[in-house]
C-alpha cells in the first residue's frame, strides 16, 4: 500500500505528521529527531543550536507549540549591539542616543540625506540599507554586521529577506532616537517564548510522543516513474505523496533523472553555515554584570570573529546548573571554515563576557549546514523551476531548507500544516 513519505523528523516534519490524516512514514537520518530544534545537554546545562527563542503571533500555533512543549514562558526581549565598548538597544536604526556624538550625528546626516525614493528590495542589500537608512547607520551596524552574518558580497545579495526581520523605523523616528531615549519595541521578536523546561528540544519530545519516526534512515534514491525511495537501511519504501523538509538542494540530487533544468537550478542557491559554540560557565560570582539580563548581542566589529552571542541562562534558569552561567557564540562561513572559533573561550574573556577566574564546565559544538538561505538575485527564480517540477510530481518541498527561505518556527509548523491538508483532501 502506498503512503506518504515525510523526510526528516524536524519541526516541520514532526508537525505535518501530527496533521496528517493518511497513511505516512517519517525517515530521519540523525540517530536523534529535531533538527535544528534539537537540545544538548551536558554536565546539568541545557544547549540549544544557538538560541532557539521562539516568536509566535498565530494563537493556534501558541497553542500547538505550548500544548507539546509542556508550557512556554513569555519573555521580553533584551537585545542589543556591542559597538566600541558599549552596548546600544536593539535594533540599532531606532537607538541613536547611545551611541557617542561623532557617530550620532553621521548617522541622522545619513538618514536626511538618504535617497528614499529609490527603495526597493530586489535591490543590492547594501545599497537598499543606504536607501532605507543612510550611510552611517549602514557604515557602523547594517554592512559590517551583515557581512558577518551573510559571509558574501552585500552588492551581490538583495535585501527580500529583510522582510519582518530588519525593524524599519521612518526618518523621523530614527532622527528622534539620537536625542532621546527611545520606549518603543521593534521587531517580530520584541516578545518571544521558551519552554519553561528541557529547551526547544522539549517541543520535538512532545511531537514524538504522537508518532513514530525512523531514526538513522535517510532517504538516498527517489524514482518518481516507479514512485520509490530507497532508503540507506536497503528498505524500498513505495510512497504516494512526499512532504520533504531536507535541503532543496539534497532533495533535487537524489531524484533520479532529474531535468537538466532543473539540476542547473539547484547548482545555483547559495547558503552560509554556522558553526555554535555552546559553553558552560561556573562562576559563585554569577555572569559578569555587563551581560546581566542579556539575552542576545550583535557584534558588527571585525575584530570579533563571531557576529553574534546569547546568553541561554538569562533566557531560562533552568539551562544552566545553579551557581553557573551559559552562552551560544555563532560563527559563520561560505566555505565551512571559520576562522578562530577555536578561541571562542580567550575572546569572550577578553571582551569581558567571561571573567578569567570563571571556570569551563563544558563546551558543545554545533554545526549547521546550510543555515542562512542566501537571497541573490538567483534564488526565486531557481526555485520556482524547481518548485513547480516538484509539485507535478507530487512532492510538497517544505521548512526553512525545504522551501529554501529565511523562516522559523511558526512559519515551519503553518507550512506543515498546509502541506498535510493539501494530502489530507486529495
Ligand atoms: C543559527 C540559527 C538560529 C535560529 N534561531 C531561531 C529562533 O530563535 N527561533 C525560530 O523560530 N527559529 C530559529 N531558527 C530557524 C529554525 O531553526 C528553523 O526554522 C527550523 O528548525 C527548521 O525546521 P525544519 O524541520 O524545517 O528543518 P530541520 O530542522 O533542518 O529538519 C530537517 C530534518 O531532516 C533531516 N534530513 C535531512 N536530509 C534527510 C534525508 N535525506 N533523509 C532523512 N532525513 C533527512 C535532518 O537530519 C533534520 O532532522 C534558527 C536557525 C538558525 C540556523
Amino acid at each position: 500500500m502506498r503512503k506518504t513519505v515525510i523526510i526528516g523528523a524536524g519541526i516541520s516534519g514532526l508537525s505535518a505528521a501530527y496533521f496528517l490524516k493518511k497513511d505516512y512514514v517519517i525517515l530521519e537520518k540523525n540517530a536523534r529527531a529535531g533538527g535544528l530544534c534539537r537540545s544538548f545537554y551536558e554536565d546539568g546545562f541545557t544547549f540549544d543550536c544557538s538560541g532557539h527563542f521562539i516568536h509566535i503571533k498565530d494563537k493556534s500555533v501558541k497553542m500547538f507549540v505550548n500544548k507539546f512543549s509542556g508550557g512556554l514562558d513569555e519573555i521580553e526581549r533584551n537585545a542589543s549591539i556591542y559597538l566600541r565598548g558599549g552596548f546600544i538597544p536593539y535594533p540599532f536604526q531606532a537607538n541613536l542616543y547611545y551611541l557617542d556624538e561623532k557617530i550620532k550625528e553621521e548617522c541622522v546626516r545619513g538618514v536626511l540625506n538618504r535617497k528614499e525614493t529609490q527603495v526597493s528590495t530586489s535591490m543590492p542589500f547594501i545599497y537598499w540599507s543606504q536607501a532605507m537608512f543612510g550611510k552611517g547607520i549602514t557604515k557602523y551596524f547594517m554592512k559590517p554586521y551583515n557581512q558577518k552574518l551573510w559571509s558574501c558580497d552585500l552588492k551581490k545579495m538583495t535585501a527580500l529577506w529583510s522582510g519582518a526581520f530588519v525593524p524599519k523605523p521612518d526618518a523621523q523616528e530614527i532622527v528622534k532616537s539620537a536625542y532621546s531615549k527611545n520606549k518603543k519595541s521593534y521587531g517580530y521578536n520584541s516578545v518571544f517564548y521558551y519552554p519553561k523546561r528541557g529547551g526547544c528540544q522539549s517541543l520535538i519530545d512532545g511531537l514524538l510522543k504522537k508518532t513514530e519516526v525512523c531514526l538513522g534512515v535517510k532517504a538516498r534514491q527517489i524514482d518518481l516513474k516507479r514512485k520509490n525511495i530507497y532508503a540507506s537501511d536497503g528498505q524500498k519504501i513505495s510512497f504516494d505523496k512526499i512532504i520533504s523538509t531536507q535541503p532543496l538542494t539534497e532533495l533535487v540530487n537524489q531524484i533520479q533523472n532529474v531535468p537538466e533544468a532543473v539540476k542547473a537550478a539547484s547548482s545555483k542557491l547559495k547558503a552560509a553555515s554556522v558553526h555554535c559554540v555552546n559553553i558552560g560557565v561556573k562562576s559563585d560570582a554569577g555572569i559578569p554584570s555587563v551581560l546581566k539580563n542579556r539575552h542576545w548581542v550583535y557584534l558588527p566589529e571585525t575584530k570579533f570573529p563571531f557576529y553574534r552571542i546569547g546568553v541561554y541562562s538569562n533566557v531560562n534558569k533552568f539551562s544552566a546548573p545553579k551557581g553557573s552561567y551559559s552562552f551560544y557564540v555563532e560563527y559563520s562561513s561560505s566555505n565551512g571554515k571559520y576562522k578562530n572559533s577555536e578561541n571562542a573561550v580567550e575572546d569572550l574573556i577578553k571582551a569581558g563576557f567571561i571573567r578569567r577566574e570563571d571556570k569551563i564546565e563544558a563546551v558543545n559544538i554545533v554545526d549547521m549546514p546550510n543555515a542562512y538561505v542566501i537571497f541573490d538575485n538567483n534564488r526565486q527564480a531557481s526555485f520556482d523551476i524547481i518548485d513547480g517540477y516538484l509539485k507535478k510530481n507530487g512532492i510538497s518541498s517544505v521548512g526553512r531548507y525545504g522551501a529554501w527561505e529565511y523562516s522559523f518556527i511558526e512559519k515551519n509548523i503553518k507550512d506543515a500544516i498546509q502541506a498535510a491538508e493539501i494530502i489530507n483532501i486529495s
